[in-house]
């Protein structure tokens, strides 16, 4: 790829001001496979003033026009499918049949979505003596992390671009190549130069800059708590607005009438998508006391049937974690389980048996597990379920909300007014029920140290918009 050594600036693709750069290695391989520029605050200040240059002009396009970029967005996407999933499968060890299917899906279906919801927003409406319009917040400044890559730049862009903001991406530096494919696409959609600036870089220099920079006017962060409370401390001197999308340790609760086999396995399934590695997955497998075994048993069973190996393979069902640093981290909480005395039914420390270089980890699943255990309570972002025992109902809710998180919660069960009278009682963002199918229309974020904010759909849309009251208008 010829841009890996420059950013997207002005509608240009330009040298950077810094001349680090930064090796990207393929987890399953361990291998150096690209070496890309990062940049510094002297990128950052170029990109911001391209960005607040076109929001003069970008902010009052049509919602007609915006609609024809999108779709030409949506073109130029898919005519690039294949690229992006084989690149993303390198980049993150996705295995390929996630990153050809459920993806593309997600940037197609929210691409599709937002058209909808851009061609329905009422961006005036009158309130008493009172006009209110609702306008673009300015320069957005996007921080994303790496595990669903181009799908997390996308769920920022589209709302970014439908309101008529303008914007600078910092992708995570472990994948910085799906925010230069994102810039192609964006060019060969004939999107105003200025509009969309992409600087790779690291959190420490690059995104401190953005959280830092005062002519940006809100911050669009994706990422672990720990680097959102860092963003929202540097935000603060600027008063931009924050929307922290953060991490997890979601519960998933089967009722005593689910179809353990098949519950059982979509809880496994959902645990270990994205290798482990996804924000709102059920980590924490809550059953009935008296079927506490039965679901070990299954668990333990379909854990033991992944398969481990070269994400793109498409008999690949469990790739590699992230890095070095993840694989040691996903080691420790799994010898930590051990140690506090969860009882291992699956998988355990190490590689997979015949697995010799890549950051794989074994499926592992632990049985009985306390609520003061560091697997019950950390988000360990690898293969590793948790299954613990819960009394009653409410006993399960105390359970499920006995977490600093909120981002997410799955329940799986017959009786739907059980169902709804627990989901009401979860405190997360997303209650999950019976493995539902995507829905773009539903927003997306987290109650307590998961964030603040929503991204998808309408919600996710008027974060990126500023409320005016034109008062005595008539
Ligand atoms: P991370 O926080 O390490 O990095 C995310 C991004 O923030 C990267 O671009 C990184 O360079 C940047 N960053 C790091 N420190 C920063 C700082 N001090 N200032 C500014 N930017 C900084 O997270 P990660 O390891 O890339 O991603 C995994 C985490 O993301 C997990 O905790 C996961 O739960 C969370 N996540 C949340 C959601 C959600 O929607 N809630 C979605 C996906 C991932």
């Amino acid at each position: 790829m010829e841009n890996w050594s420059k950013f997207y600036i002005d509608g240009k693709w330009v040298q950077p001001a810094s001349q680090n750069t930064s090796d990207l290695i393929d987890p399953a391989t361990e291998k150096v496979y690209a070496t890309v520029a990062m940049g510094n605050e002297e990128d950052i200040d170029r990109a911001v003033k391209a960005a607040r240059q076109a929001f003069m002009t970008y902010s009052k396009t049509t919602v007609d026009e915006r609609i024809q970029l999108l779709k030409k967005i949506h073109a130029a996407f898919v005519k690039r499918e294949a690229a992006i999933s084989a690149t993303v499968t390198q980049e993150v060890g996705m295995p390929i049949a996630v990153s050809s299917g459920f993806l593309l899906d997600w940037c197609k279906l929210h691409t599709l979505e937002t058209i909808e919801i851009l061609r329905k927003y009422a961006f005036a409406e009158k309130l008493g003596t009172t006009t209110l319009y609702k306008e673009p917040i300015g320069v957005v400044g996007m921080i994303t992390p790496w595990n669903f890559p181009i799908g997390q730049i996308f769920t920022k862009i589209l709302p970014a671009l439908a309101t008529g903001c303008t914007m600078v991406l910092k992708p995570s530096q472990l994948t910085p190549l799906d925010g230069i494919i994102a810039a192609e696409i964006l060019d060969e959609a004939g999107v105003p130069p200025g509009v969309f600036n992409l600087v790779n870089g690291d959190g420490r220099v690059v995104g401190e800059a953005i959280s830092q920079h005062p002519d940006i006017d809100m911050v669009s962060f994706t990422g672990s708590t720990r680097a959102g409370i860092q963003i929202a401390k540097s935000a603060a001197d600027t008063i931009k607005r924050v929307v922290n999308e953060l991490g997890g340790k979601s519960a998933n609760i089967l009722l005593e009438d689910a179809d353990f086999e098949t519950a059982v396995e979509n809880a496994v399934g959902n645990c270990f998508f994205l290798n482990g590695q996804a924000c709102d997955a059920g980590t924490r497998l809550l059953v009935p006391r008296n079927r506490l075994e039965e679901a070990t048993k299954i668990a333990a069973r379909v854990a033991n049937a992944y398969v481990s190996g070269a994400p793109s393979d498409p008999q690949t069902t469990l790739g590699p974690v992230m890095n070095a640093t993840q694989f040691k981290s996903v080691q420790n909480y799994i010898q930590s389980g051990i140690d506090q005395g969860a009882k291992l039914a699956a998988g355990g420390v190490g590689r997979p048996e015949g697995i010799h270089a890549g950051y794989f980890v074994k499926p592992t699943i632990f049985s009985d597990v306390k609520s003061d255990m560091k697997i019950y309570r950390e988000e360990i972002f690898g293969p590793v379920l948790t299954i613990s025992a819960y009394q009653d109902l409410e006993d399960a809710a105390r359970m499920a909300n006995d977490t600093v998180y909120g981002l997410a919660a799955h329940i799986t069960g017959k009786d739907m007014d059980k169902v709804r009278q627990l989901s009401r009682e979860l405190r997360a963002g997303s209650v999950f029920v019976n493995s539902p199918d995507l829905d773009p229309k539903a927003p997306f974020g987290g109650y307590r140290q998961s964030g603040n904010g929503r991204e998808c759909g309408e919600h996710g849309f008027t974060e990126f918009l500023e409320i005016k009251a034109v008062v005595g208008h008539g």
